[in-house]
């Protein structure tokens, strides 16, 4: 089959199960409401949980920032892209998270692969939940590493998988909270089974920190467990974009030496790492943001217990609701959409099959009447 006949027929598959993915333009905003087409949408699908893309505080870092730096570093953290914006944005992550070390990566995306690639060799094994985020999965699927996946939070699954015998060392990879359920991994029994079988743990804490935890530590802290290496990105609760290795500083000292993503990359720009430092006295002193959040969430899951579809047993700010086709849950967003209200369908392979869904995220900029204005949408739409 020739380039295009392929490249053809991959669309036209997509196209006949529902299964497109298109991208729409905003105009402006990027919080509680996006402008697109000229008219003003209710958001219910960022993960800019705490609202702080749109935080005055965290925009005037960035604004300081390209004032001192500029607007790029110009090159990767190895020649001359490292800034004291990054080394101490990197010691302040440290400290607080309690890791000798931090590292910065431009992705969580980048951050997870560079991680795997650095660490995995032939003889070794990654156990990995079933419902990993794509950049992990992925890293492990090219690594010389064999790849075992376990039953999605089921540490006796995992167990299992850690008691085959296996030459080389293994690495259990899991995270704090799935971005497409919403639920919480069981951390500490996790990081007890892994401890016992002397694997290293990995935890991905994209949707947990910032959210979870005391002063927004994330969900290792919530679970009281402490992992030998920890994700956190900055896309999320931050508001930002970037990410975040913490760890031991032996393993900081190995990934300056052999993780490719940050070696052969350009530098996050100083004055993001500026924005960053900001984010994150935001999110430390936090606490009133979390506590607006968890109000919405309370309030969705109430006002939802009559819907049609089923709620999925999250108490974060992802609130999926499960319509099962793939069609149908494009026609309940569209139905949405009639209202102002923008929320994505989400679709396999993103999710697995039959279980398409309406991915609601709730967040701080919200306010009461925005989860009624939604709740009332949505049960219209289920003609209730
Ligand atoms: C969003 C996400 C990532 C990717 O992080 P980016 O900074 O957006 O590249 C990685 N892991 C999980 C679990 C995520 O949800």
């Amino acid at each position: 089959m020739s380039w295009q006949a392929r490249i053809d027929e991959a669309l036209e598959q997509r196209r006949q199960h529902g299964l497109l993915r298109t991208r729409t333009a905003n105009q402006q905003g990027a919080g509680r409401w996006r402008l697109q087409d000229g008219q003003r949408w209710l958001n219910f699908a960022s993960n800019d949980y705490l609202g702080l893309s749109q935080h005055p505080a965290v925009i005037a870092g960035w604004q300081q920032g390209a004032a001192r730096y500029g607007v790029g570093s110009g090159a990767s953290g190895h020649v001359t892209g490292y800034s004291e914006a990054h080394a101490g944005l990197e010691q302040a992550l440290a400290n607080w998270l309690g890791y000798p070390r931090a590292l910065l990566f431009i992705s969580g995306f980048a951050a997870n692969q560079a991680v795997i690639a650095a660490l995995a060799q032939k003889p070794d094994r990654i156990v990995a939940d079933r419902l990993s985020h794509a950049s992990l999965l992925e890293a492990a699927h090219l690594s010389p590493a064999t790849l075992t996946r376990f039953r999605h939070n089921d540490a006796v699954a995992l167990r299992a998988a850690l008691a085959k015998p296996c030459e080389g060392q293994q690495l259990v990879v899991t995270e704090g909270v799935f971005s497409m359920d919403g639920d919480s991994a069981p951390l500490a029994e996790i990081a007890a089974v892994s401890r016992e079988a002397q694997a290293w743990l990995m935890v991905d804490d994209a949707h947990g920190i910032g959210v979870l935890g005391e002063q927004g530590r994330g969900s290792c802290n919530a679970a009281g467990i402490h992992p030998e290496l920890l994700v956190v990105t900055f896309g999320k609760g931050f508001g930002v974009s970037g990410a975040a290795v913490l760890c031991s500083e032996s393993l900081a000292c190995y990934f300056e030496q052999f993780a490719r993503h940050l070696i052969y990359s350009t530098a996050m720009p100083p004055a993001q790492a500026v924005a960053l430092h900001a984010a994150l006295n935001c999110v430390q002193q936090g606490d009133a943001l979390r506590a607006r959040l968890t109000r919405h969430i309370q309030r969705f899951r109430d006002g939802a217990q009559q819907l049609p579809w089923q709620l999925a047993a999250s108490h974060t700010a992802i609130q999926p609701l499960i319509v099962g086709d793939n069609h149908a849950a494009l026609a309940l967003s569209a139905t949405l959409r009639e209202r102002g209200i923008g929320c994505s369908a989400i679709r396999p392979p993103t999710v697995p099959p039959g279980t398409a869904r309406l991915r609601i995220t709730l967040t701080a900029a919200h306010e009461d009447e925005d989860i009624d204005t939604l709740l009332e949408a949505l049960h219209d739409a289920a003609g209730i």
